[in-house]
């Protein structure tokens, strides 16, 4: 079944707790300070893959959970990182966010991203000597790894869009190639179903040919299919255009389809194009010949041309080996281009600008770095709460909350988190 959008819950590993513990030695009443940080929380990774074709494993598996790290230890050991969760998806795979913000957008094989974050670690207590406070009783939590809620959606990128007019032979040839066909069902947003085949040409290369019925009939003008297939034809790297032999007017017939494509909302004659010439058996190489240059003379200078037939397939593999190169070609345009963006979105920043606010439940203070804090702050031990109005002090905070005639018994709100001044 062609599951066209899908959504989960992904949620990235908790850091593991650090440690507060002190070494045992003889003699000595209570030794320095030993305890271990926490691991870090496993992360989720979307892994775009070729061998995925559809997105209804989510149907099934709606929570995507890495691992949580483990807690650090005595003498110093880290606890044990949470292992990441690597999912496959489809190649063409979009994520957003439930506000609707895109996260990822997968669109070559084995492209990968980190779509949430595990949390870190928090620190255990044999990072905290310092010479103001010699035997810290104090742990970090570890943080929470980033959770939200993630909407998949497939637009099957078909690397190879037919088109042509009807009975051009799109159907027939598509049947004649492919070796394995994505069915389709409900598909939600057309009339007419898009017929999509994988073709193998050699042992590496898959390619997935789309036939886009009815692109013609008006489909220019929103008729026919629905947008959101033609979504997926915008995104078809290579065009093969079908042009049936039996044409009395094969001019005629390459213009139609060209005015069509043209008049599409983006223009899709800018697509690189291949031609061919369907339907060549019965006929004598010299009738092909003439219709061939018949065809030349109105094509643009590069466009490649091909005699075909989707029947018994002569001239097929000469055609399906430029394929290959103008797809190959026009991908290794579209993950350059895509390089300069940075995919992996959601990254903590670090931010150390924070801001108070007075309000009548008390002192609210904002800001990432602070926040941060706060939220690795155990507020159940006296030293967790100690140690961040250290960091509160550092930070000019404090200075500030003084500034603004804050008392004692105040509260101070930080993100979820509240204590007393
Ligand atoms: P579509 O409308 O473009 O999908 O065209 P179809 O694949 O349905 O083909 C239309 C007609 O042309 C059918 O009767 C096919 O059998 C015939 N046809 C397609 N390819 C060839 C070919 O290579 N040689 C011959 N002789 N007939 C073909
Ligand atoms: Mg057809």
């Amino acid at each position: 079944m062609f599951v066209d959008k899908a959504e989960v819950r992904v949620k990235a590993g908790n850091g593991g707790d650090g440690r507060v513990s002190f070494r045992q030695e003889k003699f000595v009443d209570r030794g320095g300070p030993d305890g271990g940080d926490g691991g870090k929380g496993g992360d989720v990774l979307f892994v775009a893959s070729r061998n995925q074709n559809t997105l209804a494993n989510f149907r099934y598996q709606k929570e995507l959970n890495a691992e949580p790290g483990k807690p650090g230890d005595k003498r110093k050991k880290h606890g044990k990182s949470g292992i990441n969760l690597v999912v496959l998806v489809p190649v063409g795979t979009t994520v957003f966010s439930a506000e609707g913000k895109l996260l990822a957008d997968l669109t070559h094989d084995n492209q990968e991203v980190i779509l949430a974050k595990g949390g870190p670690g928090g620190f255990g207590n044999a990072h905290f000597i310092s010479s103001t406070r010699q035997a810290p009783k104090v742990a970090e939590k570890g943080e929470k790894g980033e959770e939200f809620q993630a909407i998949l959606e497939l637009k099957m990128i078909a690397d190879v869009g037919l088109v042509g007019l009807p009975n051009a032979g799109k159907s027939t040839l598509l049947s004649t190639l492919s070796n394995a066909r994505p069915e389709i069902a409900d598909y939600p947003f057309t009339t007419l179903t898009p017929n999509l085949g994988v073709v193998d040409i050699d042992k590496k290369t898959s390619l997935l040919f789309a036939d886009i019925p009815g692109l013609i009939e008006g489909a220019s003008q929103g008729k026919g299919l629905g947008d959101e297939f033609l979504r997926h034809v915008e995104r078809t790297v290579v065009l093969l255009h079908l042009v049936d032999i039996y044409n009395d007017d094969i001019a005629t017939a390459y213009k139609t389809i060209q005015a069509e494509l043209k008049a599409y909302k983006i223009d899709l004659t800018k697509r690189p194009q291949l031609v061919a010439l369907n339907k060549i058996d019965g006929f004598s190489q010299d009738m092909i010949d003439d219709k061939l240059s018949e065809l030349r003379a109105i094509l643009p200078a590069k466009t490649p041309l091909f005699a075909i037939s989707a029947k018994s397939r002569a001239g097929v593999d000469k055609l399906l080996f430029e394929i290959k190169r103008q797809s190959e070609l026009a991908h290794k345009k579209s993950v350059k281009k895509e390089s300069k963006k940075s995919l992996p979105v959601l990254t903590l920043d670090d931010d150390l600008a924070w801001q108070i606010k007075k309000t009548k439940d008390g002192f609210v203070i904002s800001g990432k770095r602070i926040e941060k804090f706060a939220n690795r702050t155990d507020f159940s031990n006296p030293h967790g709460v100690e140690r961040l109005r250290d960091i509160m002090r550092k930070m000019g905070i404090t200075h500030e909350l003084i500034r603004q005639n804050i008392a004692v018994g105040n509260k101070i709100i930080i993100g979820n988190n509240s204590f007393e001044y």
